[in-house]
Formats: C-alpha cells, structure tokens, sequence
C-alpha cells in the first residue's frame, strides 16, 4: 500500500461523509502496521459538538475492534459541491487522539488533494507537544494492553 493509494481509499471514504450542516466533506483512510485499511469520514449532527471528523472515525473504528498499531493516515476534504481543491490537515482534537495510538516519529499523516498530489508529515511535526501517557514503550503511543 503505498501512499497513492490510501488518498484514492480516503478520497472513497469521503463520499460517505454525513456533512449536511458544513457541506464540507471529509475522508481518512487508517493504514495499519498489518496492512489493513481502515476508512473514516465526517459525521455530523445538528448538534454541533456531536460531531464526528472522518479521522477518528477511522481510528475509533480501528481500536473497537482491537487494532492499535497504525502507520499511516491519509485525510483529504473539500465542499461538497466543489471537490477537492486544497489540502485539509486533522484538527487539534484529532491530532490528540492520534498521538494516543501513533509514534510520534513513525506515524504518517498524509494531506491529499488526488492520488498525484499529496504533502507528508510525521505526527511530531503536526503535533509537537501532545499529552502523552508516559509508558515504557518512550513518549507517545502506547494505550493497549
Ligand atoms: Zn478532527
């Protein structure tokens, strides 16, 4: 699975979004270490702070069914209308979460806007100063057991 591919899987996700209220779309698609996929997308509600954004959609989706060791995540969003026209980084609440369940180091967050044109980060550099559960394992990751 290359990172190509989890755009076009995360660009897929984002047809499914719930977003009546924003009209702004959002897919992720979750790569575990064993290389499976996990897609997300937004899930709106009218009220407001029920909502739910693609990327945790796909992490909570991953961990509900015991899956805790992911190596990338490819998020892509745009109106529903319009498409995909720029890039769409997670909020901070979803940085959070990741920084739960992913290395700071090794974890890759993948803005999409199509399959040819996408930008690449680790989590420490979207996220530098997350709380993090001190574990044995380092700072970072680390909530299964
Ligand atoms: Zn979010």
């Amino acid at each position: 699975m290359n990172y190509s591919e989890l755009v076009k899987l995360a660009l897929e996700a984002r047809e499914m979004a719930y977003a009546p209220y924003s009209n702004w779309k959002v897919g992720a698609a979750l790569l575990t270490s064993a290389g499976d996929v996990y897609k997300g997308c937004n899930v709106e509600n009218s009220g407001f702070t029920a909502t739910n954004c693609a990327e945790r959609t796909a992490i909570f989706k991953a961990v509900s069914e015991g899956v805790y060791d992911f190596k990338a995540i490819a998020i892509v969003g745009g109106d529903a209308n319009e498409g995909v026209k720029g890039y769409c980084p997670p909020c901070g609440v979803c940085r959070q979460v990741m920084s739960e369940f992913c290395h700071p180091d090794d974890f890759i967050i993948i803005y999409g806007k199509s399959e040819t044109e996408y930008k690449i980060f680790n989590l420490r550099e979207i996220m530098p100063e997350a709380v993090y559960i001190v574990s044995d394992e380092g700072e970072g990751f680390k909530a299964k057991d």
